[in-house]
């Protein structure tokens, strides 16, 4: 706060105020200032703030959260208060100058660059424990998938049946709607599960993550049903190796530039390139997408403690497509695999 110039920080990415004071309602402002913290919500969360809360004060207002936070802003006479621009609606700035008064509405909110964002991407011990289990917890569902993919499932059986498994295993949600992409449709990167039916001879993707104590997991694997063409074996072969080779160079230090490059310049060499039409991966906890992102001429490094996922495919319309994807651990020596199920060609 003392580099980005300002005497307050106003927090209302419900992400980051989960992650600062541990609250998990959906109506917060959290106020930072003076090395105090304020959390503002209303009268649905009294008894939950009182549970969740750490080593905040708690305010049961009356009136919106954030209108509630502005005032005590203006109360304790902080001169410049910042917020995340890209978690901050026009229309919620303007009713944030609205709660103020006249002569302090051009000079008090200061759009800051996303600071907690940035503390989040490295990950503490309890976080990666939390974030370990929920990986762990869907290799075991991609375990169980195996036993039950067959032709003739509709995509959406397929998911279906995945979802359940997941929260009868105590999943709280999945992390995202769950990918099951089969053949032609494998070509589609994020073919979300459909009405058709997986197929006698072609490829499945599976692209799916569960939430456990807030954390999440991601993980994608494409097996084969029938017997496979050479063509799509070698493929298969091909984005094997960019993943490798990408998650092998993943440690300390590193630029998370050199992690894409280190998987596009296996598929360029085999003259794939072109059809890896995404970034290689991005950092996973209490959301799906956070940093670091892992995009071509990224210059962020990587630091002991971020989580990134390494997910390069080759997607050929309307033929097939195909994606490897894994949750990466970033140690004080190297990497560790979170998801370990199996990588190698499976032919169902
Ligand atoms: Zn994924
Ligand atoms: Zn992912």
């Amino acid at each position: 706060m003392k580099t980005a110039g300002v005497d307050g920080l106003l927090v209302t990415h419900l992400p980051d105020v989960r992650y600062l004071c541990g609250f998990t309602g959906s109506n917060a402002a959290l106020m930072l200032a003076g090395g105090r913290a304020v959390l503002f919500t209303d009268g649905r969360y009294t008894v939950q703030a009182k549970v969740e809360v750490v080593g905040t004060r708690v305010v049961i207002a009356k009136k919106p959260a954030v209108t509630a936070a502005c005032e005590w802003i203006v109360q304790e006479e902080i001169k410049r208060c910042g917020f995340d621009a890209g978690q901050t609606t026009v229309a919620a700035l303007e009713s944030m100058r609205k709660a103020v008064p006249a002569k302090l509405r051009r000079s008090l909110f200061v759009p800051v660059e996303p600071l907690v964002p940035k503390l989040r991407q490295i990950k503490d011990a309890e976080e990666i424990a939390k974030i370990r289990a929920a990986a762990t917890l869907g290799c075991c569902l991609f375990n169980e998938m195996l036993e039950y993919l067959r032709p003739g499932l509709t995509e959406r059986e397929v998911a279906a049946t995945l979802e359940h498994a997941a929260r009868m295993a105590g999943a709280e949600a999945m992390s995202f709607e769950t990918i099951v992409a089969s053949g032609e449709r494998s070509a589609l990167p994020h073919g979300r599960a459909s009405n058709e039916k997986l197929p006698r001879q072609g490829f499945v993707t599976l692209d799916f993550g569960v939430i456990l104590d807030g954390y999440m997991s991601d993980m994608t694997r494409t097996v084969h049903l029938g017997k496979a063409h050479p063509e799509e074996r070698d493929v298969y072969d091909a984005v094997l190796e960019a993943q490798q080779a990408a998650v092998s160079v993943v440690a300390p230090g590193v630029t998370a530039g050199e992690v894409d490059e280190a998987a596009r310049s296996v598929l360029r060499r085999l003259n794939l390139d072109r059809w890896f039409t995404h970034s290689t991966g991005h950092g996973v906890g209490l959301e799906i997408h956070e940093g670091p992102r892992l995009a071509a001429k990224q210059t962020q490094v990587l630091e002991p403690g971020m989580v990134i996922t390494i997910e390069p495919g080759v997607y050929m319309p309307g033929r097939f497509g195909l994606r490897i994807e894994d949750m990466v651990l970033v140690t004080a020596k190297g990497h560790e695999i979170l998801t370990p199920s199996v990588k190698a060609w499976i032919e169902l």
